[in-house]
């Protein structure tokens, strides 16, 4: 079963309301596509702006993040309900942003792709090696320990409709994108470990994402590798040139 490709921008701390709403006009027709689920992933102040601005047009809203608690005293946190509510369909968790400077923990997140799931989101769950642990060989082992701890006691049905984002910090915003090889090898590696985890079925439906530098030059040839289904991309989705990553063929 041919799994659809998607492709999402992540915005991160970019564009105030009214630069949201200008951005997605004129990204309007350039993404328009039957081919692929498109999302764009905003700022929380974003949100209600955003899923306005897209209605009626093929792009879906995502958030960056949410909290795990229902609701209460928690300042400043966004719940998953919140979000439903606002018309949001996915939610970016785990990012090495908010690993390395906001020390979310694989318990912390773990708890937060079971809160989207309960409340109807799809997470897209973002997992990735630094530098460091790549040139010491100890990619898989890093990236095998943060997908098995943040799927606990997810089930094989709800990691079917997941997304998991590949995305070596390394890529991140460097301009150095991971060759074709790296990360087909990796997403495959994502695959396999989901494979033993759960089973074939679920390894075969999850999507997994490559992200780290993704540009209109090189998503055609990422996203054709077989265990590539589609993108995160982040500095290339606030401009123009994320309709032709969208329309990558
Ligand atoms: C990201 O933020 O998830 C990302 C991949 O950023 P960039 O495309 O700018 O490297």
């Amino acid at each position: 079963m041919a799994r659809r490709k998607i492709i999402a921008g992540n915005w991160k701390m970019n564009m105030t309301p009214s630069q949201a709403v200008a951005l997605c006009n004129t990204l309007k027709d350039l993404v328009a596509t039957d081919e692929a689920d498109v999302v764009y992933c905003v700022p929380a102040i974003d949100i209600v702006p955003v899923v306005e601005a897209v209605r009626g047009t093929n792009v879906e809203v995502g958030a960056e993040n949410l909290y795990f608690e229902d609701k209460g005293a928690y300042t400043g946190e966004i719940s998953a309900e919140m979000l439903v509510d606002a018309g949001v369909k996915y939610v970016i968790i785990g990012h090495s942003e908010r690993r390395d400077y906001f020390k979310e923990c694989d318990c912390l997140l773990n708890k937060k792709v079971k809160q989207a799931f309960k409340a109807g989101l799809t997470p897209i769950l973002c997992c990735g090696e630094s530098l460091e642990q790549r040139e010491t060989g100890v990619t898989m082992d890093w990236i095998r320990l943060q997908i098995k701890s943040d799927l606990v006691g997810v089930s094989a049905d709800q990691v079917k409709g997941m997304v998991i984002a590949y995305e070596p910090i390394w890529a991140i915003g460097t301009g150095k994108t991971a060759t074709t090889e790296q990360a087909q090898e990796v997403c495959k590696g994502i695959r396999d470990c989901i494979a033993e985890i759960y089973d074939t079925d679920t390894a075969q439906a999850v999507r997994i994402q490559y992200g780290g530098s993704v540009n209109a030059g090189n998503a055609a040839e990422l996203f054709a590798q077989p265990d590539i289904d589609g993108g995160l991309v982040g500095g290339a989705s606030l401009k123009a040139d994320f309709g032709k990553i969208v329309n990558y063929k």
